[in-house]
């Protein structure tokens, strides 16, 4: 745990007590703040008090007694409308923050008093930020480095291991994160893509990409703006950037650049000053196909050299990245006749768009699709029909999916994921093709049938490595 030192002394309310809120308070005790802690959830409350944390209602304290307020990203700010406590907070001219605004405050304290200077790599955008930053985490510390990884990625930022020479972090920040963090002010910026989403919480398009773009903005002094151009707002973003005169690199998986890192068909080239070099080979890396894969290496490899690390080291560090669970990630492959199958979990394809990625990402492809389905349900993923050899449909989506198949793909009704496995392989077996996918793409939310859809995935994964004759991966 990092204790925060810089409200010792002081009276902090934190509200919303999850993992990082709780972290939040005990953080701010180790540090020697005096913290009240509440929840609208009376049994978050209980279990504050029971860890320790003194808890009241915070409708009930002294605002003027109170120094910040602490609240955890997933109480809204604004939309749809401001919490009740950032309503008391505001009429007591309270300051509102986050962890990770807690984090850098102890950072620059911890230059200041000790000098200790860690790299901070923060990472934003609309998609692909969980793998930019366990990937970016892993390259460092493939090369020999000593990086602690946090933030939105499921690890509260308070949970990393204190300040120390030579230690980096690494934290993937959502736009709510940013929205609780003004002294956000890392030493490389990402800024990965920006596409509508969360606009439910931010209001509309300009405001939710103005959030974004101060990740980015805000790099400190002598710091590195890492931003993959390839959408409109992120292109902005850039070009203002570089008219202030900052320390800029641009990445696209579009077209070649003539200053930046761009995707040449699996290799990352890098542009200086209309020249092209060969900068990394993302070809046979399981845990990087696709284009929306080469933009979040370019965009790792790219922070990595700002950091000074070598390229050939990075190189070596892709090759061993194992990817994260759930998305698009190679779990067993199973000997046959013709070839090899291989079994893919892409369970957190939550929706169609998620799934485009993977379906646009392999051939030959058994396809085992549903759930809860959401609006639009397949409509929109025709262009990857060619790619599938047979669909295997479960939950309560599968009627609705079958009747956008019929006369398209060939498909059956599998109900449940057992069933689906067990058929995909027959099939895959018996077609004879060298290297069949068996493929769960999901495009639909697990909650039908399973919690969430990390135990959607692990059920999926569970039930292939006990298919005979598979060998994990
Ligand atoms: P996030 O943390 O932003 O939700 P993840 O790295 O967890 O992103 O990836 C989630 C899904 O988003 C992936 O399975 C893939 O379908 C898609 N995705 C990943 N990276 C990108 C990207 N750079 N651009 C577009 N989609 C992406």
């Amino acid at each position: 745990m990092i204790p925060i030192t810089t409200f010792a002394g002081q009276k902090v309310a934190v509200f919303g007590l999850g993992h990082s809120g709780l972290l939040s308070a005990q953080a701010l005790l180790a540090g020697g703040a005096e913290v009240v802690a509440f929840d609208d959830t009376p049994a978050k409350v209980e279990q504050a008090s029971a860890a320790g944390i003194a808890t009241q209602d915070l409708r009930e304290v002294d605002w003027s007694q109170i120094a910040a307020l602490v609240l955890a990203p997933g109480v809204p700010l604004t939309h749809p409308k401001p919490h009740w406590t950032v309503e008391l907070a505001h009429r007591a001219d309270v300051e509102i923050i986050g962890d990770i605004e807690l984090f850098c405050r102890e950072r620059a304290a911890a230059f200041e008093t000790s000098g200790i200077s860690c790299p901070l790599v923060a990472i934003t955008g609309t998609n692909g930020k969980s793998t930019t930053t366990a990937l970016t985490t892993h390259l460092i510390n493939a090369a020999g480095g000593d990086a602690q990884m946090g933030g939105n990625i499921g690890v509260p930022v308070l949970a990393l291991e204190p300040f120390a020479p030579g230690r980096s972090y690494v934290l993937e920040v959502s736009s709510y994160q940013i929205d609780l963090a003004p002294s956000l002010s890392a030493t490389v910026g990402i800024l990965l893509n920006v596409t509508e989403d969360h606009l439910d919480r931010h209001g509309t398009m300009e405001n939710y990409a103005a959030v974004k773009a101060l990740l980015v903005e805000q790099v400190e002094r002598g710091g590195t703006a890492v931003i993959g151009v390839d959408d409109q707002y992120t292109r902005a973003t850039a070009d203002r950037i570089e008219r202030a005169g900052r320390k800029l690199v641009r990445v696209s998986v579009v077209g070649p650049l003539r200053d930046g890192y761009y995707a040449d068909g699996d290799r990352i080239v890098r542009g200086v000053a209309d020249k092209a070099y060969p900068a990394v080979e993302l070809v046979g890396i399981g845990a990087l196909r696709g284009a929306h894969n080469a933009q979040n290496a370019a965009c790792a490899v790219a922070a990595c050299v700002a950091l000074g690390l070598e390229l050939p080291a990075i190189q070596k560090g892709l090759a061993s990245f194992p990817g994260l669970a759930h998305r698009m990630q190679p779990i067993g492959r199973k000997k046959t006749a013709s070839g090899g199958i291989l079994y893919v979990n892409d369970s957190k394809a939550t929706n169609a768009d998620s799934a485009a990625k993977a379906l646009g990402s392999f051939h030959d492809i058994f396809w085992i699709a549903g759930g809860k389905p959401k609006t639009g349900g397949i409509e929109s993923l025709t262009e990857f029909w060619p790619r599938i050899r047979k669909a295997y449909l479960i939950g309560e989506a599968a009627a609705e999916f079958a009747k956008t198949l019929d006369g398209e793909v060939a498909y059956e009704i599998s109900g449940v994921l057992a069933e689906a496995v067990t058929a995909a392989t027959r099939d895959a077996e018996a077609s004879g093709i060298a290297e069949p996918v068996v493929l769960l793409s999901p495009a639909c939310a697990s909650f039908d049938q399973y919690p969430n859809f990390e135990v959607r995935g692990k059920a999926f994964t569970d039930l292939v490595k006990a298919l005979p004759g598979v060998a994990s991966l």
